[in-house]
């Protein structure tokens, strides 16, 4: 079932897919791998530790809210920070990153809608937190990503508008925007990164 998953997203070449692992057993997870997944998305610490020692072949993202205290095991088990919601934390990671000799690829994490149940940076806001998170040395920014409201997939789309326009003034590299349920709708408006679990796996049981 997973392979006729992967097949039939239909996700052009040139868009990154981040396959959304959280809750999935190594054994799902290898099965997408053997399938050509080349990306997995985890959004807690503690799956990843368990996980990862046993997936070495892939890269690997964080896309989940990252405490203070966590982001020194972050700096070490992942290649992406997406989740970026805060110039504190961006200086975190900064500081954990260098301890390790290492530069840390993040994305900034942008509250598009400006939803109160939602983490990161207003729109507003974002051009000023990527200026200062530019002096850090020990992070890159590479680009942004974004969680349209729960709406209608179509109902998206003015939201994922927004983030490309704000994208492109940036010249960044990755716009992460897309999931299951809009991921086709955020691909029409330009996303270039789409993290997608459910279309993969199925329903996620909790
Ligand atoms: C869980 C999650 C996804 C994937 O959601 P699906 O609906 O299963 O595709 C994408 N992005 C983030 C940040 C997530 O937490």
């Amino acid at each position: 079932m997973i392979k006729e998953n992967i097949a039939n997203l239909g996700i052009p070449k040139n868009v990154k897919l981040v396959c959304v692992t959280k809750t999935r057993s190594v054994e799902e997870i290898k099965q997408a791998i053997e399938y050509g997944v080349k990306c997995i998305g985890e959004n807690r610490i503690h799956e990843a530790k368990e996980k990862f020692p046993l997936l070495p072949e892939v890269e690997k993202h964080m896309i989940g809210n990252l405490q203070k205290n966590k982001v020194k095991s972050a700096v070490e088990l992942f290649d992406m920070i997406q989740s970026v919601n805060s110039l504190k934390l961006a200086k975190e990671i900064d500081k954990r990153s260098a301890a390790i000799e290492k530069v840390m690829p993040i994305l900034i994490e942008v509250n598009v809608a400006d939803e109160e149940s939602k983490q990161g940076i207003t729109v507003d806001n974002t051009w000023k937190v990527i200026k200062e998170v530019l002096e850090f040395q020990n992070v890159k920014i590479e680009g942004l990503m974004c969680m349209a409201p729960w709406v209608k997939a179509e109902e998206t789309r003015p939201y994922f508008k927004k983030m490309k326009e704000l994208f492109d003034s940036t010249k960044l590299k990755w716009l992460s925007m897309g999931m299951t349920n809009d991921y086709k709708v955020a691909i029409e408006e330009g996303s270039n990164m789409v993290r997608v679990g459910t279309a993969i796996f199925g329903e996620r049981k909790y």
